[in-house]
């Protein structure tokens, strides 16, 4: 009988030739325990997933008490189901005005596509600009948007009209004219390696469409959910997006993601044509639920959770001082720990994960070991994350 690693590589799709292969049993806050109850510390969230930690006792206990009501009902918008409602008017009551219509979707790529839809709809333009070492997602519509060719060039034919200028560089906002319809940007480069935007880089973009008349998609699916020390990073950045676009950490674990836009705008989707975007699995009740119970945690437990996000951050930064360390990127729990290259880093991560800490690195920048932790991590276990890495680099960098 072939064992539960060899099913796994004989009849799961693989996405390359070397997985991590760990095996695991159970996760409960900060920890995913293996078959022989070994823990392992999560310090990526499952990337900036759990955000709650695993198995938050609210997030399950509501998603319990959904599964109990109804599971799956009807394709997306056309019931009236109360986990949806309740969801779509605490996004509307946290965010700015201009944002008080949720489209939930199962995804990060799904929120993005279909706010690249929304944008062309609404302004009838079809040129869209995007960022080099941008990550969206892995659908047709994304991959046009993201900004790495390694990852794109083999799947084109791609989206027409899509132009990629440099995150940070004004001169670059040129490219932004009347043909766009909109700029999608990340508040924070995540698989860049934690670029954070300079001299109201932001702000400069949303000037710069309001002048032409496009529409800022911001991606916060990694930065959203307190992640960055406020519910939402562009908070922090002085500006409001046209459409927002979450996932991730929304659903506490489960899969919900959504774009948000202003009813007029979203009201595009009822007309030519009508159903302009639908979704069978789309805002599930259970997902819905697990993100009422999420959001409610957040914002019941802001002092704890999101108001002690650069504390913690600053804590991270002062026990990871280390000669092999090039360079610590961060904003909030998000940071990027940069080496010299990859098989340093890749020699880094893999004894860290053998010494029970799970990271990884960044899609876009391989010499950065990541650390996006949930937000539930205490002091203590900054310092046990900081000693073990530091005792890796110390095994691999003399
Ligand atoms: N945008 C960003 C910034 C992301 O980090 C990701 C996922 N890593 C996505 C979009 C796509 O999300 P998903 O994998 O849920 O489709």
């Amino acid at each position: 009988m072939l064992t539960q690693r060899e099913l796994f590589l004989k009849h799961q799709a693989q996405t390359s030739d070397a997985p991590l292969m760990l095996e695991f049993e159970k996760a409960e806050g900060m920890y995913i325990y293996d078959a022989n109850k070994k823990a392992f510390m999560d310090i990526i969230s499952g990337i900036s997933v759990s955000n709650l930690g695993h198995r938050h006792p609210k997030v399950i206990q509501a998603a319990k008490d959904q599964m109990d009501k109804y599971t799956y009902l009807m394709v997306y918008g056309e019931y009236i189901q109360s986990p949806q409602v309740k969801l779509a008017n605490m996004l509307a009551e946290v965010l700015p005005e201009s944002l008080d219509a949720t489209f939930f979707v199962n995804s990060g790529s799904e929120a993005v596509e279909g706010a690249l839809k929304l944008a062309k709809r609404y302004t009838g333009k079809t040129e869209m600009v995007a960022f080099k070492n941008a990550y969206h997602g892995s659908t047709h519509g994304c991959l046009s948007m993201i900004g790495d060719e390694f990852f794109r060039n083999n799947f084109r034919p791609l989206l027409p009209g899509v132009s990629h200028i440099e995150y940070n560089k004004e001169e670059d906002l040129a490219f932004i004219n009347e043909n766009t319809a909109a700029v999608l940007i990340e508040a924070v480069q995540a698989e860049a390696g934690l670029i954070t935007p300079t001299n109201d880089f932001l702000k400069k973009v949303r000037a710069k469409c309001d002048e032409v008349g496009a529409l800022i998609i911001l991606d916060e699916i990694q930065t959203g959910y307190g992640r960055t020390g406020t519910l939402f990073a562009f908070e922090q950045f002085d500006i409001v997006p046209d459409i927002l676009c979450l996932a991730k950490g929304m659903g506490g674990g489960f899969q919900l993601g959504a774009f948000i836009s202003a009813k007029h705008i979203m009201d595009h989707f009822k007309s030519e044509p009508w159903l302009g975007h639908i979704t069978t699995f789309g805002g599930h009740p259970v997902s819905c639920a697990a993100g009422v119970a999420t959001l409610e945690t957040l914002i019941e437990n802001k002092a704890e959770l999101i108001d002690t996000v650069k504390a913690k951050e600053q804590l991270l930064k002062d026990n990871l001082k280390h000669p092999a360390i090039n360079e610590i990127r961060s904003f909030g729990l998000m940071m990027a720990v940069e080496f010299d290259n990859y098989e340093i880093n890749k020699a880094i991560i893999d004894d860290c994960i053998a010494n029970g800490i799970l990271t990884d690195w960044f899609l876009f920048a391989d010499n950065c070991l990541r650390i996006a932790p949930p937000l539930i991590i205490s002091e203590e276990e900054i310092v046990q994350a900081c000693t073990t890495i530091k005792n890796a680099i110390n095994k691999y960098c003399i």
